[in-house]
């Protein structure tokens, strides 16, 4: 596998950042060749972002098995394959973006060439026709100017996720915050981590697949010090006809990913008596969200000023830069993410976001009350982490209580008794776990992408920001310096910050 020159000719050029088409993946034989051309380039302030267009890609025992009948000439392109199977996606049909090195990636697109190609969003500067690696653009194009610092305001997942994006990619960022990591929704003891099946082509599906697919492989290379366990969940459904149609839509599905699952078997794999045939989710599980937060902002790059509230965001008139007037000063910056949930009266445009208070419960571990799995319906319970199983979420609108009520305990047990009778017998046996707010849109996605030249937003992600918030910011911080984005075209519009704005 020796690098071609012409190759070596092209990757000379790159500057921040080289990205490649090619259509069909296999075993990756054409990717570790560009890899090692790559390597020998050694280019190591600039990032190779190749993305693949595969019909049908290789099972994970076919990858492996392809793998290790090729020759690897270094250890950096063994560790590389290393990570590939560590990475290998569910293969369900759509985007599965894979960091395999802090350098390279690969944004697998699993589909046929005619449907998927017109989804990518990128700018390519070489593709591979019939095995040779020709330019795809004119010298001239022009690219994004790249951010070089960005300021983020707010330090929950959704904050920690496009810091830690962007970092990757070389640019230094300050995250301002008005108390401390994950002290808002994010500050949760322990938060499930799940795709939402739905409808065949429902954006909420397919974020939340995306989403939670994408986070347990950064969990699997960079999760050491996260607790957390990706023991699969059983969703119920509330109805016969419910389920039906979640039966039809599973069968798009690889049953790995998702499958119908009878009610004794579903009791087996939960360890308990579960109330209803549902579906199994494997890839699923549940997360400590803090951990999760503190391992995002873990690195170099990124600065988190605590105890800093922003409480104004205006754009200098004279030279066009953001300025944050905040607790320790004033604050300006080129590039501004706001990730404070709600938009606090920061953004130029009213976002229309909703407010929705939530309480947990917790309900003391027992002898003989094994759960293995998390389970959910119209809510959920985990398996006990450190002595505890975590029951939510009650859901109030516009509701600034902040004490625990007994109230919402009584609902949360009642959605234990839909999901496990008589795992509890009854609501006293619950402690009143934390109170915090979700941030909601009317169509239940969250606010991600650009506001106005130099302000973007990472906002109102709900119910489901611990799954699918990680991936919205790698989502952002492609779309910021001009890299191939990890979702279809589409999502520009379902996503846009602006969809329900008024100036
Ligand atoms: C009860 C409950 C249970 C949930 N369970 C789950 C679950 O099981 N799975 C799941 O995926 N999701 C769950 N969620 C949703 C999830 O917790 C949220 O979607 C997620 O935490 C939102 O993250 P965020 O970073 O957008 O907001 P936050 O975590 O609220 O972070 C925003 C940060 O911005 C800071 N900030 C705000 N204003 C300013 C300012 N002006 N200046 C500086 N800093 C500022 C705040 O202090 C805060 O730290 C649950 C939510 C609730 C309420």
């Amino acid at each position: 596998m020796s690098p071609a020159a012409d190759q070596l000719n092209l990757f000379a050029q790159a500057r921040a950042q080289f990205q490649i088409l090619q259509t069909g993946f296999g075993a990756g034989k054409q990717f570790f060749a560009t890899c090692a051309a790559w390597q020998a380039a050694d280019k190591p302030q600039t990032r190779l972002h190749y993305v693949a267009i595969d019909p049908q890609p290789l099972s994970l025992s076919a990858l492996s098995a392809a793998l290790s009948e090729q020759d690897f000439a270094t250890s950096a392109l063994r560790e590389l394959a290393q990570q590939l199977l560590l990475q290998w996606p569910p293969l369900f049909k759509g985007f599965h973006l894979l960091q395999l090195t802090e350098q390279v990636s690969l944004l697998l697109v699993s589909g046929e060439v005619a449907d998927c190609l017109p989804q990518i969003v990128a700018e390519f500067d070489a593709c591979y026709a019939e095995s040779a690696l020709s330019l795809a653009l004119p010298a001239s194009h022009h690219r994004l100017a790249y951010p070089t610092n960005v300021t983020v305001i707010g330090a929950g997942i959704a904050g920690a996720s496009v810091a830690r994006a962007l970092a990757r990619r070389g640019i230094a960022v300050t995250v301002l915050e008005r108390s401390h990591p994950a002290s808002g929704g994010s500050g949760n003891p322990v938060a499930v981590v799940r795709a939402e099946p739905g409808g065949a082509h429902h954006p909420i599906t397919a974020l939340s697949a995306a989403g939670v697919s994408w986070l347990m492989r950064w969990v699997a290379t960079h999760g050491q010090t996260i607790s957390h366990d990706f023991c699969g969940a059983i969703r119920i459904t509330r109805d016969e006809r419910r389920h039906q149609k979640l039966a039809t839509h599973a069968q798009d599905f690889p049953p790995q990913w998702l499958r119908e699952i009878h009610r004794d078997d579903a009791s087996a794999l939960a360890g308990q008596t579960v109330a209803d045939a549902g579906f199994l989710l494997p890839y699923a599980g549940w997360i400590e969200p803090a951990a999760l937060v503190h391992a995002l902002l873990d690195h170099p790059c990124i600065s988190v000023k605590t105890g800093a509230t922003v409480q104004s965001l205006q754009r200098h008139p004279a030279h066009g830069h953001w300025q944050m007037r905040s607790d320790d000063g004033l604050h300006t910056a080129a590039c501004v993410v706001l990730a404070s949930a709600f938009a606090q009266g920061l953004s130029p445009h009213a976002l229309a976001i909703d407010s929705a208070r939530g309480q947990l419960s917790l309900l003391p571990e027992r002898a003989g009350h094994d759960l293995q799995m998390v389970m959910c319906r119209d809510g959920y319970i985990t398996p006990a982490v450190n002595g505890m199983h975590t029951i939510g979420a009650t859901m109030q609108k516009n509701d600034p209580c902040t004490e625990a009520r007994l109230t919402d305990d009584a609902e949360n047990f009642q959605r234990v008794q839909r999901l496990l009778p008589g795992f509890a017998t009854d609501a006293t046996q619950l402690v009143s776990g934390r109170v915090s707010w979700r941030a909601v849109t009317q169509d239940r996605l969250p606010l991600v992408g650009r506001i106005e030249e130099g302000l973007y937003a990472s906002l109102a992600h709900g119910a489901r920001g611990m799954s699918c918030a990680p991936l919205c910011g790698e989502w952002l911080a492609a779309l910021m310096v001009g890299e191939a984005l990890p979702l279809p075209a589409p999502w520009r519009d379902f996503l846009d910050p602006l969809r329900f704005a008024v100036r």
